[in-house]
C-alpha cells in the first residue's frame, strides 16, 4: 500500500466529552485533516454541575486556544478549607496562592458546560473535524490495521460501517470498545462498584444571599470540604460567584438495585439530608435550600487497570480506560493530558503506515499510563483518609491537621491540598514530556 501523508490519514474518535473533545482539537492543532467525532448523545448535554480547572488542565487548554474563554468565567482559588461537617471546626486552610506562580496556570473552577462549550467552540472553527452527534458505535468489527466499526444513527437510519486508520475510543466509563476489546484480547478485568455516590447540586447566589453565612462561602476564593465518617462535601463558587457548586460523597444506597445499568438518578432530598444528619446546622440550612425532584445522584464506578490502552491502531483514551474518583479532581484533567499527547505522537510519525501509528499510540501508553493510574490510586486513598471514622488512623489524621492549624507545617493529610502532591501533579508537561521522549519510546515500541 502506498504511504499516505501523515497529516491525511483518517482519525476516528469515539464520544464527544471531555477527552475526545480534547483529542479532536489537539489533532487539529497539529493539522490533521480528517476527523471525525461520533457522539450518541444528541448534543453535549453535560450536566449542571462545576468543575475544577487544574493547572494541568489550563496549561494544555491555553496552547490550544481556549482557555481564556473559560478563564473568563471561572474563579481563580486562593485557598482550601477543610472543616469538620459536624461543627463546621476549620482543621485546616492551605494557600493556593502559590499556585499560579509556580506553575505559571492558577487554579480554577468553572462551569462544566463552559468547559465543554469553550473546547467545542474551538473544535467547530477546525475544518478538519467533523460531528456525527446521536450516533452511537455498537461495535469495533476491527482494531486495525484499518480500524472499522459500526455506527448506529440513533434517530432512525441504517447503521453503517466506517472504517478509518486510527480508532480513539473516548468513551467514558462504561466505554463498549474497551469492554469489546477486553473480550477479544482475553483479558479479565472489570468494572468496579465503589459502594460511594455523589449529589451535585447548584445553589443561586440569590437563593444564598438572604443568609449571612452562605453569603460569606458564596463570595470566598475558597474551596471547603466538609468532611465526616464515610462521607464528604466539597463546594466552591463558580460562574463569577453566581452559582455554589456542592458535590458530595457518601456510602451508595440507590443504585444497588439496578448495578449495571443506571449511573446517574434522580437523588431523594429527604434522603440527603438524613445521610448528612449529623452536619451543622449552616450545612443542612444550604442543602435544605435544595428544590425537592431537582437533586442528581451519581454512582460512582471505576475500573479495574487494564494491562494496556491501545491494541494494533486503537486506542483508548480518558475515563474509558483510567476512571478516576472524584478526590483529586483529576479525571477530565487527565482525559484532556491523554488527548494532548495523542496530538504530540500522532504528529511526529515518521510515516503513515500501520506499524507506525501502532508504535505511536505505544508512546502515548507509555508517556500516560503510570501517571494516570498513579492519579487514581491517590484519589482512592485521598477518600479513604477523608473518610476515616473514630480509631488511631483518624487520630493521626487529626494530628496532621492540627499541626498545620498550628503553623507547624508538613504534610497536608488532604492529598488534592499538599505541595508535594500538587507538584507532581500540576508541574508534569504531559506534551513536553511526550515531545522530548518519543524517538527513544517509538524505537523501543
Ligand atoms: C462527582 C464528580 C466530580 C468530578 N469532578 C471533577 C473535577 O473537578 N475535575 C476533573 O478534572 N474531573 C472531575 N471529574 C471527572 C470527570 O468528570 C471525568 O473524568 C471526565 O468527564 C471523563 O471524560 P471522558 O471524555 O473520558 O468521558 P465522558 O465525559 O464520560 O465522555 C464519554 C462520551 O462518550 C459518549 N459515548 C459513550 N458511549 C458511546 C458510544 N457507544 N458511541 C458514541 N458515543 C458514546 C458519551 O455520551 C459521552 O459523551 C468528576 C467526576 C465526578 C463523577
Amino acid at each position: 500500500m502506498a504511504l499516505k501523508d501523515v497529516l491525511d490519514l483518517r482519525i476516528a474518535i469515539i464520544g464527544a466529552g471531555m477527552g475526545g473533545l480534547a483529542t479532536a482539537l489537539s489533532l487539529a492543532k497539529k493539522g490533521f485533516k480528517q476527523i471525525d467525532v461520533y457522539e450518541s448523545a444528541s448534543n453535549l448535554g453535560f450536566v449542571g454541575a462545576g468543575i475544577q480547572l487544574a493547572p494541568n488542565m489550563a496549561r494544555i487548554l491555553d496552547r490550544l486556544g481556549v482557555w481564556k474563554d473559560i478563564e473568563a468565567e471561572a474563579v481563580d482559588l486562593k485557598s482550601t478549607s477543610i472543616r469538620q461537617g459536624s461543627t463546621d471546626e476549620q482543621l485546616a486552610r492551605v494557600d493556593l496562592n502559590y499556585i499560579r506562580e509556580a506553575y505559571s496556570y492558577p487554579h480554577m473552577v468553572g462551569h462544566r458546560s463552559n468547559l465543554a462549550n469553550s473546547i467545542y467552540e474551538g473544535c467547530k472553527k477546525e475544518k478538519a473535524i467533523n460531528f456525527f452527534f446521536a450516533t452511537a458505535i455498537s461495535e469495533v468489527k476491527s482494531y486495525g490495521p484499518h480500524p472499522s466499526f459500526t455506527a448506529v444513527p440513533r434517530k432512525g437510519g441504517e447503521p453503517y460501517n466506517v472504517e478509518c486508520d486510527v480508532l480513539l475510543a473516548s468513551d467514558g466509563v462504561k466505554s463498549v470498545v474497551r469492554d469489546q476489546l477486553l473480550k477479544q484480547t482475553g483479558v479479565d478485568a472489570k468494572i468496579v462498584d465503589t459502594g460511594q455516590a455523589a449529589y451535585r447540586i447548584m445553589l443561586r447566589r440569590d437563593e444564598m444571599e438572604h443568609d449571612p453565612e452562605l453569603l460569606k462561602l458564596i463570595d470566598s476564593d475558597a474551596v471547603t470540604r466538609w468532611i465526616g465518617e464515610k462521607r464528604h462535601i466539597i463546594a466552591y463558587p463558580i460562574a463569577n460567584k453566581t452559582i455554589y457548586n456542592l458535590s458530595t460523597v457518601q456510602p451508595d444506597r440507590n443504585f444497588a438495585a439496578a448495578p449495571s445499568a443506571t449511573y446517574t438518578t434522580k437523588g431523594d432530598k429527604s434522603q440527603m439530608m438524613e445521610v448528612f444528619g449529623d452536619y451543622c446546622p449552616m450545612i443542612l440550612r444550604m442543602l435544605d435550600l435544595v428544590k425537592d425532584g431537582e437533586l442528581c445522584e451519581w454512582k460512582l464506578r471505576v475500573h479495574e487497570p487494564l494491562p494496556f490502552w491501545t491494541h494494533e491502531q486503537t486506542a483508548l483514551v480518558g475515563d474509558a480506560c483510567h476512571p478516576t474518583l472524584p478526590h483529586m479532581a483529576q479525571g477530565a484533567a487527565q482525559a484532556i493530558e491523554d488527548g494532548a499527547v495523542l496530538g504530540v505522537v500522532l504528529s511526529k510519525l515518521p510515516e503513515a503506515s500501520p506499524e507506525a501509528i501502532r508504535k505511536a499510540l505505544k508512546v502515548y501508553q507509555d508517556v500516560r499510563m503510570d501517571r494516570a493510574y498513579r492519579l487514581v490510586e491517590l484519589a482512592a486513598a485521598n477518600g479513604r483518609s477523608l473518610h476515616l471514622g473514630e480509631g488511631a488512623a483518624k487520630e493521626e489524621r487529626d494530628r496532621q491537621f492540627a499541626a498545620l492549624k498550628e503553623k507547624k507545617g508538613g504534610a497536608v493529610p488532604d492529598k488534592w491540598a499538599d505541595a508535594d502532591v500538587q507538584k507532581m501533579v500540576y508541574g508534569q508537561d504531559v506534551m513536553k514530556i511526550a515531545d522530548e521522549s518519543f524517538e527513544e519510546l517509538y524505537a523501543k515500541a
